[in-house]
């Protein structure tokens, strides 16, 4: 072989090696471009499920701060409200029942004893088996508007409100505004799925249902007077709350001032109050004050109730007008 043709031989090898390391590197680069964008989409539809639900969270926080800031002016702002408070109770003290006195309402006199449904939302959760066991201890019914969750742990929870005689509602199944109110079929769908759940795990057909956001939430692609139209044919009840604890609200609560919200949240309404609470993982205060908050309300003389099919609705949507 002459010096020619091994130099030839030399550079060919360099060039076979050159192309073969371009080859790698553009199979790299497209596999690049395909793997970053596929790991972007993924990293992107996880944040905005986890948006999604603190956009969820803040609505009903934002929702129960404009509850709290009304009790708050009332109390605050009119003397009326607990001079009534104080008076109700040394009255409920003697008679063991509360009644209106004309002057002392805000609103108009009803007689009878002022009935309490005390309302626990989102649940099952880890703080599901102790609020029952409380719950138990006083020998209290309560209500329960639940999501829909699976897993043994959780069929367990359902079972165990029916069995201990609350009443079992429903809260939607995904509680996702977005895929809940996005149309009246997606409404219907995630309704039947939490229905049919929880019927499968307890065998008892809820029939009534607590809104997420409430009925008249602002958050809903679709009429929720569809939806409730809906409900009705459904022979399904909504109930919506005319007071809270305000475990919702973005100010965190103390103990104290949990049970001081429901106290003076129920004044609202003289004959009856739909108590808003929370059954979810964080909301360990709202258990801490669940004994002290039926003592009280014990101590005031209302009576303390699951709701049943003869439990006057509280309708927070207009929708005779
Ligand atoms: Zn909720």
């Amino acid at each position: 072989m002459d010096d020619d043709s091994l130099k030839k031989l030399k550079y060919d090898e360099q060039r076979k090696k050159r192309v073969k390391r371009i080859k790698r590197t553009i199979i790299i680069v497209v596999m690049a471009l395909i793997i970053i964008p596929i790991i972007m989409c993924i990293f992107l539809a996880i944040r905005v499920k986890s948006l999604q639900e603190q956009i969820d969270f803040l609505y009903e926080a934002r929702y129960t701060d404009i509850m709290n800031a009304r009790y708050e002016k009332r109390v605050n702002g009119g003397t009326d409200s607990l001079e009534y408070l104080s008076e109700k109770e040394d009255e409920a003290e003697v008679k063991g029942t509360v009644e209106q006195t004309s002057n002392e309402a805000p609103d108009e006199g009803t007689e009878g004893i002022h009935k309490i449904y005390l309302t626990f939302d989102d649940g099952p959760s880890e703080n599901t088996a102790q609020i029952l066991d409380i719950l138990k201890e006083y020998d209290i019914k309560a209500t329960f508007f639940v999501v829909g969750k699976e897993g043994e742990e959780y069929e367990q929870l359902y079972k165990r409100i029916v069995d201990e005689g609350h009443t079992l509602g429903m809260h939607s199944y995904s509680h996702q505004y977005s895929s809940v109110y996005n149309s009246l079929d997606t409404f219907k769908e995630d309704f039947h799925k939490i229905q049919d759940l929880l019927y499968n795990v307890t065998g008892y057909k809820p029939m009534i249902y607590r809104f997420p956001g409430g009925s008249n939430n602002k958050v809903s692609n679709t009429d929720v007077k569809e939806l409730i139209e809906f409900l009705k044919s459904e022979g399904v009840e909504y109930y919506d709350w005319n007071a809270s604890n305000g475990d919702a609200a973005s100010k965190e609560y103390t103990v104290q001032e949990l049970i001081n919200n429901v106290v003076t949240s129920i004044s609202d309404d003289k004959n009856q109050s739909i108590v808003l609470m929370h059954d979810t993982n964080t909301k360990g205060k709202t258990v801490e004050a669940l004994g002290p908050v039926i003592d009280k309300l014990k101590e005031m003389g209302l009576s303390i109730l699951p709701i049943g099919s003869d439990t006057e609705p509280i309708h927070l949507l207009k929708t005779d007008e």
